[in-house]
């Protein structure tokens, strides 16, 4: 079984194209967060139009998990949080969008939504401890900020990750984490595309312009990791690396 993951495209429909292209290779495709960029010079509704079109395509052509970003909020709710609607509008067969817990081959697979203040963040904390797998089976978070403190949420000046995620991590200890948000991650010194907290794995595959985006392609048999970009590739056996800590 072999899942492809990828995040941060901002609307970058080269990459979007890319992804489709590649598709049908993986089992999974994994996009965490940001389909949409708020700085664009296209406004969002016709941004939206546009990946929800991509993400249709994707959907019909391998399972597709898909959670939120900052960049994807379209509607605030009752407590004034952005959250990612347009995304439920897609939820579909074979695409798994924010909130969504699901069995993927070994895995179980829970896609976390952004949470944009202190009522999306009890919500997600709830829902991950309701998604916790009772048959002890491997298990995988899609959540857009990637654990602070790590190489993957490292900025090349500070760490910028989500404090209350390693909490989190820490307390429910996932196997996998596949994040984004922190574009420069993997590409600057002190940065990473994987590591360790915990027991837990934490990937973030970085950003970088132009087609193909940077990926990582995950095989949870091995368990291994590839990281493809701009900057190389990279091999990561995963049972051969100690735990952190
Ligand atoms: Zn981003």
């Amino acid at each position: 079984m072999k899942l492809l993951a990828v995040s941060d495209l901002h609307f970058s429909l080269g990459q979007f194209d890319w992804l489709v292209q590649e598709a049908p290779r993986y089992d999974a495709v994994i996009i965490a967060g940001d389909l949409l960029d708020i700085a664009g010079h296209l406004d969002l509704d016709s941004q939206i139009v546009v990946v929800a079109k991509y993400l249709r395509t994707l959907g019909s052509r391998t399972r597709l998990l898909v959670c939120s970003g900052n960049h994807d909020g379209d509607e605030r709710d009752a407590h004034q949080e952005y959250n990612a609607r347009w995304l439920h509008r897609v939820r579909a067969e074979g695409l798994a969008v924010d909130g969504a817990g699901l069995d993927l081959g070994p895995l179980h697979v829970s896609v976390c939504p952004w949470w944009d203040g202190p009522a999306s963040r009890a919500a997600l904390h709830e829902f991950l401890r309701r998604e916790r797998p009772a048959d002890g089976r491997p298990w995988l978070w899609v959540h857009h900020a990637p654990p602070d403190g790590l190489g993957v949420s490292w900025t090349g000046t500070k760490h910028a990750g989500d404090a209350s995620l390693v909490a989190l991590i820490e307390e429910l200890r996932p196997a996998y984490v596949f994040s984004g948000h922190i574009h420069n991650s993997p590409f600057r010194s002190g940065g990473a595309w994987a590591a360790r907290c915990g027991t837990t794995w934490a990937f973030n595959a970085g950003r970088q312009l132009g087609s193909p985006p940077a990926c990582i392609v995950f095989d949870p048999a091995g368990p291994s990791a590839r990281w493809i970009s701009q900057a190389g590739t990279e091999d990561l056996d995963l049972a051969a690396a100690p735990a952190a800590g």
